[in-house]
Formats: C-alpha cells, sequence, structure tokens
C-alpha cells in the first residue's frame, strides 16, 4: 500500500485570509484527480473545543456525524469534498493537553518531566497522523490555525519541522498563505508582509515549499519572481490568491494557478490530464446564472456575525443553484423584531428562516416571526431552537396554552411544550454533553418532508438539549401540527409539520451541516422551491 503524504497549511502576515478555503480547494483538486484525500484542523486555543463558545467569539460551531463540536472550517472540507469529517479532523490545543495530562495523571511518564518538547509535539504528531489510521486516505492535508509568530501556534509549528525532518522530502510539504497588500497611495502591491512572514517561518526551522499570496489585484511575472527568489521558493510554487465573488470559484483559480500539480509534483504523485471537476462546473454555473430570485429572512439573535449562520447560509447557496434560484439571505435580529414592527420587517420575505441558538434572549422575536409565516402562509423552516419556536407558538396561539414554553427560558412555565431529555436531566457539565452527531429520522409518507428526501429514512446531525414534549403530541396532532419524523429508537419528535400550511417544516437536527455543493439538502431544497412559488396573500393581523 501506498505511503501517505502530508500537505501543512500556514497562515501569515494576518488571520482570516481563507486557509480553510485554500485548504478545502486544493484538496477538491487532488480529489478530483482521483486520489482519496481528507483535511484536519489544528486549533491553538485552550478549550477543548468550540462547543462552549458564544457564536461571536468564534462564528458558528459545526458538528459532524460522529458527533465532534468543531471549527467551522470542517463545513468547508465537507462542502468541498462532500465526505464527512469526524473527530480527529478537529485537534485543538485544550484536546492535546487534556491527553498529556491524563497520561501523566496515570503515571504514562513516569520518572519523566512532562514538557512542551517532546511530549506535547509527541502528542500533536499523533493526532496529526491519527487522521490517516489504517491508511484510508492519500493525502492528508492539515490546516494550522493562527499566524506563524503567534505564541500558542508555536507548538504546532515546531511539531511540522519534526514531521518535515522525520519524513523523506517527497512525503510531505508546507504551504504558506499570506497577503500582498495594494497601497492605494502609491498604486502598488506590497511584498514585504510576505517576506518577513516567511522569515518567522525560517526562524522556527520551516521553508515553505510554496506560497500562495492572497491579492486583490493581479500579480505580475516581476512580482512573482520577487517573491520567489527572497524566500527561496521556485517560481511556479508562488500562487495567486486573487478575491473573487464567491468561495465555489476559488478551486478552479487555483487549478489555473496550478497549485494541484505544483503540489503533486513534489509529492513525487503520478497524474495524467485534468481533474474531473464536471459537476462542480455545472454547480458554479447555475449559480451565476440564477433564473429568479427569492428573499428568505434568517430570524436569529447572533446576525451581527454572518460566521454564526454560515452553513445555513452556505446550505442556501447550494439550495439556490439548484433551483437555479438567487437567494438573497436577509439577516434579521430576532431581538429587535415584536408584535408592533413586524410587518415592516417581514413583509417582504418570501420566506422565513428561524435560526438555532440558545437561552432566552430574542426568543420572543423568533416567535413572532413564526406567527407570521404560519398565519400568511409563507413557507416556514425552523432549525433546532427554530424548531422549538414553531412548537411554542402553536401552543400559544392554536392549542390555546397560554404562557405555553421551553423549560430551557422558562423552567416554572404550566405548559412545558418542549422540555429537557430525560437523559439531560442529570448532566451538569456543559462541554460535549448535548445529544450531538448522526440521529436516525423515519419519515412518514405524504408529507412535505418525505416529497423532499424521497425515502422514509435518513439520518441527520443533532445538538441540543431540549426536546419536543411528547405528553403533547395528541393534542399537536388533532390541531394540525404532526410529527412527520421520528427517532425509531427514542420516539423523539425530529420533523413538525403543519400539512395545512403552504410549506411549514420545523426540524430538530441541524440539515445545514450537511447539506454539499453536489449534494445539496433536500430540504433546504424544497424550501427554496417553495419559496420561489410563493403567492403573496398577506394577511393584516388584527
Ligand atoms: N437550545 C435548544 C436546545 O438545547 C436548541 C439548540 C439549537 O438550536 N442548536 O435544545
Amino acid at each position: 500500500m501506498s505511503k501517505v503524504k502530508y500537505v501543512f497549511v500556514t497562515g501569515g502576515v494576518t488571520s482570516s485570509l481563507g486557509k480553510g478555503i485554500i485548504s478545502a480547494s486544493l484538496a477538491k483538486l487532488l480529489q478530483a484527480r482521483g486520489f482519496s484525500v481528507t483535511i484536519q484542523k489544528l486549533d491553538p486555543y485552550i478549550n477543548v473545543d468550540p462547543g462552549t463558545l458564544n457564536p461571536y467569539e468564534h462564528g458558528e460551531c459545526y458538528v459532524t456525524l460522529d458527533g465532534a463540536e468543531t471549527d467551522l472550517d470542517l463545513g468547508h472540507y465537507e462542502r468541498f469534498l462532500n465526505i464527512p469529517t469526524s473527530q480527529a479532523n478537529n485537534v485543538t490545543t485544550g484536546k492535546i493537553y487534556q491527553s498529556v495530562i491524563n497520561k501523566e495523571r496515570r503515571g504514562d511518564y513516569l520518572g519523566k518531566t512532562v514538557q512542551v518538547i517532546p511530549h506535547i509535539t509527541d502528542e500533536i504528531k499523533r493526532r496529526i497522523k491519527c487522521v490517516s489510521l489504517g491508511n484510508k486516505y492519500d493525502i492528508v492535508i492539515t490546516e494550522i490555525g493562527g499566524t506563524v509568530g503567534d505564541i500558542e501556534s508555536l507548538p504546532y509549528i515546531e511539531s511540522v519541522r519534526q514531521l518535515k525532518w522525520e519524513m523523506a522530502d517527497e512525503d510531505c510539504l508546507v504551504i504558506h498563505l499570506t497577503l500582498v497588500p495594494y497601497l492605494a497611495a502609491s498604486g502598488e502591491l506590497k511584498t514585504k508582509p510576505t517576506q518577513h512572514s516567511v522569515k518567522v517561518l525560517l526562524e522556527n526551522g520551516i521553508q515553505p515549499d510554496v506560497l500562495v499570496l492572497r491579492t486583490e489585484h493581479s500579480l505580475n511575472d516581476e512580482l512573482r519572481r520577487k517573491v520567489a527568489l527572497f524566500c527561496n521558493v521556485h517560481e511556479s510554487s508562488v500562487i495567486e490568491s486573487i478575491d473573487v465573488s464567491t468561495i465555489y470559484e476559488v478551486p478552479v483559480k487555483m487549478l489555473e494557478e496550478k497549485l494541484d500539480v505544483v503540489v503533486l509534483k513534489k509529492l513525487k504523485l503520478q497524474t495524467n490530464g485534468a481533474p474531473e471537476l464536471k459537476k462542480w462546473k455545472e454547480f458554479l454555473s447555475r449559480l451565476k446564472n440564477p433564473r429568479c430570485s427569492v428573499n428568505i429572512g434568517l430570524v436569529g439573535k447572533y446576525v451581527e456575525l454572518a460566521d454564526a449562520y454560515k452553513s445555513i447560509a452556505e446550505s442556501f447557496i447550494h439550495a439556490g443553484a439548484e433551483n437555479e434560484c438567487h437567494v438573497n439571505l436577509e439577516y434579521i435580529h430576532s431581538e429587535e423584531l415584536n408584535d408592533e414592527n413586524h410587518l415592516e420587517k417581514l413583509a417582504s420575505l418570501d420566506g422565513i428562516v428561524v435560526a438555532p441558538g440558545f437561552g432566552s434572549r430574542g426568543i420572543e422575536g423568533k416567535v413572532t416571526a413564526v406567527r407570521y409565516a404560519r398565519e400568511n402562509n409563507i413557507p416556514f423552516f425552523g432549525i433546532c431552537l427554530g424548531m422549538q419556536c414553531a412548537v411554542i407558538e402553536f401552543a400559544r396561539n392554536v392549542l390555546g396554552l397560554q404562557g405555553a414554553h421551553s423549560t430551557e427560558m422558562n423552567q416554572k412555565t404550566k405548559h412545558p411544550v418542549i422540555d429537557l431529555m430525560e437523559e439531560q436531566k442529570r448532566i451538569i457539565d456543559k462541554g460535549g454533553t448535548m445529544r450531538l452527531g448522526g440521529y436516525k429520522c423515519i419519515i412518514r409518507e405524504n408529507t412535505l418532508s418525505y416529497e423532499a428526501y424521497k425515502t422514509t429514512e435518513t439520518v441527520e446531525r443533532h445538538r441540543h438539549r431540549y426536546e419536543f414534549n411528547n405528553k403533547y403530541l395528541n393534542e399537536y396532532n388533532s390541531a394540525g401540527m404532526i410529527p412527520a419524523g421520528l427517532n425509531p429508537e427514542s420516539g423523539l419528535v425530529e420533523i413538525i409539520e403543519i400539512p395545512s400550511h403552504k410549506w411549514f417544516v420545523g426540524v430538530q437536527f441541524h440539515p445545514e451541516y450537511s447539506s454539499t455543493v453536489v449534494s445539496p439538502h433536500p430540504l433546504f431544497v424544497a424550501f427554496v422551491k417553495a419559496c420561489c412559488s410563493k403567492t403573496k396573500t398577506v394577511k393584516k393581523k388584527k
């Protein structure tokens, strides 16, 4: 069996240059050439995982099928590669230290002083190699979070240096992503920040093999030569990454720049012809040539930071392209939505999504949005907390259960229509203790969900502690809100629908985590389709 090859992606100059997208784009091109590839993210923060982080801190928390709460870059990896990632694909400093300290307590290092080098670096190297256990992949791309020079990144950079030293030249390479800023006053692109950033890497013992330069303007040959000479790389290894209108264009740009060819040559891997990107290009063409456009409102409380709803926004791009429809996603702050102003904020929408979330801030605005959608036959899609809000709204305004609520928001409510799951009641720790990852859902025939999925069984990813309270199921059923999906083992309600409504679906799971470019999520596709054909029949509220 052939050896696994390792590609490390580091970043310099500033954060947010898009290491995740470059890694995913390279992986896409290699996959499209027939290699099996995965991508791993190493995050230098001390949290064990981002599950307990506020989305304002770090954007969305992504969830893998095997139940890991991870960095949102893993979402990009899956959306690009169309293969699931797992626990092993996201490693944090918190995880590294946790295992080393656990080993120390067990006595595994008995007699030794436990140190950053070699113990922490050994654990980092072990985690890097862990992803490809069983030789599942030809190539593992490991993205190092943060920027070179950061104190907290040092053990990671040192581990990469050691791996480079241990492995044969053709078994691993380092790609360094930097910025070439444009100075408008002098009309020039500047290479000095890149030179400095490479110097920092060199000080840490790493000569990068490939440089990817983020830029707003095209790089000329002279500039490429200058960077190559001063940074000690071949000219063909200086890759331009120019700003593009959609991240999904980046693989095509990287193909034009021959990033895949340079990488394969250095790794001494044979390849013939061009990568197979037919479906990808068809998607791009549909994305860029929509036949119609819809306004969809995303009602949430983290709307100030678009990254907080990254996977939902991307799922709409996939589903929009599938419908040849441009989805204009309007972010609506749930805290600013109330009975007085909701018409002004919601009337122009063709569809409403109520977002996932935690805690009571903004909850009443979400319930208001659900009511408006339900009463006016506006396509509605509730995701996780969004579904729970739909259940609460229905209880209050249709079943007449005054003050109905989730016990997450009001522990003393007389009508706990959403309640803590039984197995959650004894849990005190917050980290990694929700109902996480893939669970089965049996879909009822003759429902909107069945029409979308075209199957009676699916597996969807979860991240919640509260659930539909089955004690109320009969009341809901007879009043016209039905369980369209159930978990076969626990009987938990996974999907609710209102059959008399044009398109009203709430899901306890997170369909947005499993929508990809070549396989858009069926519920997003069906929802956008329903929004496209919305006829405006907005009733005035009495
Ligand atoms: N806060 C709700 C729960 O824990 C919903 C979670 C979510 O929207 N991800 O059940």
